[in-house]
């Protein structure tokens, strides 16, 4: 069977706290033919992390010559540090014959839904507003003042889920994961980017 595949952006999104980075990292490990784009953070490290793995950590001055640039597919100030997806990153995996996956904060995949209206946008829930908090507080890496500002942009940015091309709540895990899976599998088949030559 000779068969070829057009390159799909997936944008995975969410409010913070619902669990897109733990869906992400394991979508990823389960499935060769996607990558991830390593995003730009004026953020510092944190431990364990890795610059040009983790992302590529630069400051402000490097990311406003890279805005100038009209370097970013999207870029937003998240949480107080600011974040953007290169486009030479996501051009560079499409290169390869891989699909894209991004992981990035709601502002950010809006507008890669609006440059790119034929990516694949997920948003991640979680099954309620008090696990949420619950989540955030055992995380135990923000402040109780930053959790509150968190869950007070949750909402918000709930409100607008009907943007996106699924919605999937992450009440458990593997399930979560599963749908999400379940998605791209679909996806990839879709007759627009998947051209079977039957002899
Ligand atoms: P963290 O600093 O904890 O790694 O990520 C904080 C938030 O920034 C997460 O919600 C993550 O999805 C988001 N994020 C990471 N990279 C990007 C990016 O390139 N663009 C946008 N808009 N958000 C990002």
């Amino acid at each position: 069977m000779k068969e070829t595949r057009n390159g799909m952006l997936i944008v995975i999104s969410g409010p913070s706290g619902a669990g897109k980075g733990t869906i992400f990292k394991k979508l990823l490990a389960s499935d060769e033919s996607l990558s991830f784009s390593v995003s730009v953070t004026t953020r510092g490290p944190r431990e364990g992390e890795v610059d040009g793995v983790d992302y590529f950590f630069i400051d402000q001055a490097e990311y406003d010559q890279l805005v100038a640039e009209d370097a970013f597919l999207e870029h937003a100030t998240v949480h107080g540090n600011s974040y953007g997806t290169l486009k030479s990153q996501v051009q560079r995996i499409m290169d390869s014959g891989k699909h894209v996956v991004l992981d990035i904060d709601p502002q950010g995949a809006r507008e890669v839904m609006r440059q790119q209206p034929d990516c694949v946008s997920i948003f991640i829930l979680p099954p309620s507003y008090a696990e949420l908090r619950k989540r955030l507080y055992t995380r135990n890496t923000d402040d109780p003042v930053e959790i509150e500002r968190r869950l007070g942009n949750a909402k918000g940015e709930i409100d607008l889920m009907h943007l996106y091309d699924y919605a999937v709540v992450n009440d458990d895990l593997e399930t979560a994961y599963a749908q999400v899976a379940a998605i791209v599998a679909a996806e990839k088949q879709r007759t627009t980017r998947y051209f079977p030559v039957v002899e």
